[in-house]
């Protein structure tokens, strides 16, 4: 068991990768997108799926593992995937109407594409699955919320694993006895607090709409403004929807789609472009902050992901105004670029202040392998 076929099934794309597990060394990786548009290589996840089978036909896989965003109650490990398992996370689709349905049709693609070969789901929610009650659970009828299985799940859960792991080994300590902030700040973004390796709390909530400010996500909101609005400005459902999920964030506030966009328009000095910033780190300091203190203090905030792991100035206005917490950078460390772990904070700064490269795909891969092995 050492070859895995990692599946990272979108709604229009199939990102995947050849790794083996022992030495990380990746076989084979790409992305097909744009499934099913004109001129797309691929009309459907099963033809894209074939497709990139082509594409490594020489290559030995021992098994798959698919990225699943969402476990619900039910999924809280890395589980090999049979008929009964791919029900069961077909079930969980009105929870996670985005993501998880598309996650199921790389799942029955693979397996009908390579049906001698063990599969496995490993769950962006499963890392947080011990949430400790007070922070699980929102302050509406409690009943009620069982019925429907409404409460904090928390994504991101791949990366917090692998992350977190890379930052105790970086700071030759056992993550046992860690205390970290880490925040995933990608196109989706999360933060978590992380005691001895557990989530202990985390931004996302019942989906990955709650908490940070996102490339199109709103994050925290007043609920009541979604009632204002539905009574107000006569928008459904849908369009709530639409509005929270893809129209907000960094897009709805400045127009620009991502990150680096927004950087570039601040260098050029364009004014909304800076609010927004502004209103993202806002929301990145107040999470500091709330963490720092569900943690009881902090041996090390990290940084990770797109936006984490490349932007200086995020990381740089992130902890702007928190020395009383600790939390000093060394602009020069934190001006250089690496692919690997490496520290930004002052020298002799009490928290440690890292950038630690995520890596789900290999994260999956190794989770894949470890409960086939475990079987
Ligand atoms: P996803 O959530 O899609 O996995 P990633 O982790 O790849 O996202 O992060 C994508 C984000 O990282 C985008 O907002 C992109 O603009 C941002 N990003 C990448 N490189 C830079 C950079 N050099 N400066 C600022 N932002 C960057």
């Amino acid at each position: 068991m050492r070859s895995v076929f990692v599946l990272n099934t979108g709604s229009s794309s199939v990102k995947y990768r050849v790794v083996d597990v022992e030495t990380a060394e990746v076989a084979a990786t790409g992305v097909i997108d744009r499934i099913g548009e004109p001129g797309s290589e691929a009309r459907d996840h099963r033809s894209a799926i074939a497709q990139i089978l082509n594409r490594f036909a020489g290559l030995r896989i021992d098994a798959v593992g698919h990225r699943i965003v969402h476990g619900g109650e039910r999924f809280v490990t890395a589980t090999v995937i049979d008929d009964e398992v791919e029900r069961g996370i077909e079930a969980l689709a009105p929870l996670a109407p985005l993501h998880n349905p598309p996650g199921l049709l790389g799942i029955r693609a693979a397996r009908a594409a390579l049906p001698e070969l063990a599969q496995v789901a490993v769950f962006d929610t499963a890392f947080h699955a011990a949430l400790p009650e007070a922070a699980r659970r929102y302050a509406i009828d409690t009943e009620l919320a069982d019925r429907h299985g409404i409460r904090r799940y928390g994504f991101h859960g791949t990366s917090y694993r692998i992350v977190s792991e890379r930052a105790a080994a970086f700071l030759d300590r056992p993550l046992g006895e860690l205390r970290m902030i880490v925040l995933h700040l990608g196109n989706g973004a999360s933060a978590a607090a992380i005691a001895g390796g557990r989530s202990i709390d985390t931004s996302m909530g019942m989906t990955p709409l709650e908490g940070l400010v996102m490339g199109t996500r709103s994050g925290d909101i007043d609920p009541a403004v979604l009632l204002y609005l539905q009574r107000n400005a006569g928008l459904d459902t849908d369009q709530l929807d639409v509005l929270l999920n893809r129209h907000s964030g960094i897009l709805g506030l400045s127009g620009h789609i991502d990150m680096r966009g927004l950087t570039d328009a601040i260098d050029a000095g364009e004014e909304s472009a800076r609010r927004a910033l502004d209103i993202y780190l806002h929301r990145l300091r107040h999470y500091i902050g709330a963490y720092a203190a569900v943690l009881g203090g902090l041996d090390a905030l990290v940084f990770t992901a797109g936006v984490g792991e490349n932007s200086r100035e995020v990381r740089s206005g992130a902890v702007e105004g928190l020395e009383f917490l600790g939390l000093r950078i060394d602009e020069t460390a934190n001006a250089e670029r690496s692919g690997v772990a490496r520290r930004i904070s002052a020298s002799d700064a009490p928290v440690a202040i890292l950038v630690v490269p995520t890596d789900e795909e290999l994260q999956i891969a190794r989770e894949t392998a470890a409960v086939l092995a475990a079987r």
